[in-house]
């Protein structure tokens, strides 16, 4: 299975990274290496002083697909929860400022903890999905799937041009504005509504 985020899909997180609110989604990818399952640690890698928490609505993909029309991609996503796509964030300014990959400061080991998986049906999500991230009890992000620039539907149907969903993939649907740094010792705990799906220590 493959992992593939979405960036700068809230406008408020766009600004905060001083990128311009993109006109079509950019979306990267991580190794199935990267996903954290059943609330375990995170153990800080030793490459970065910087590592950002960036907490997401994450979907399962259900079936293989390519060139999903928008009014179809319910028919391809069966699971939701929230995730966190950490980042290290020297390392992508210096990528980025070389005009690199992001590869090294987005796919290591551990970089995407995932949390517990709802059954979800796309086609009957019409209220706002609330979701939030606090840090040792502390409210650091919360957003709204209403927030998002690029919406579930759009993002299967652009993603399924270049890449096949397959069964079991997870899209990491981007992040609102907040992200900070972690430190060791600091406790995480990400929710969808009032529902805790993901708690886990940094070490
Ligand atoms: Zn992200």
């Amino acid at each position: 299975m493959k992992l593939i985020c979405i960036g700068r899909n809230y406008s408020e997180h766009a600004k905060e990274l001083n990128n311009p609110v993109p006109e079509e989604p950019v979306f990267f990818m991580k190794p199935d290496t990267a996903v954290l399952r059943d609330n375990a640690p995170f153990y800080h890698p030793d490459f970065s002083n910087d590592i950002h928490h960036e907490v997401e609505l994450v979907l399962r993909v259900s079936k293989a697909g390519k060139h999903i029309s928008p009014e179809f991609a319910h028919l391809y996503v069966d699971g939701i929860t929230v995730g966190i796509d950490f980042t290290a964030r020297d390392l992508q300014q210096q990528c980025k400022a070389k005009g690199l990959p992001w590869e090294k400061a987005k796919a290591f080991d551990g970089s995407a903890p995932v949390g517990k998986m709802l059954s979800f049906n796309l086609s009957e999500a019409m209220e706002p999905i609330q979701f939030s991230l606090t840090v040792n009890d502390a409210l650091r992000q919360q957003g709204s799937s209403t927030e998002m620039i690029f919406g579930f539907r759009e993002i299967i149907a652009y993603v399924s041009r270049f890449v096949t969903l397959k069964t079991g993939d997870l899209i990491f649907t981007g992040t609102p504005a907040g992200v900070a740094a972690v430190n060791i010792g600091d406790r995480l705990k990400a929710s969808i509504g009032d529902l805790c799906l993901l708690d886990f220590e940094v070490k």
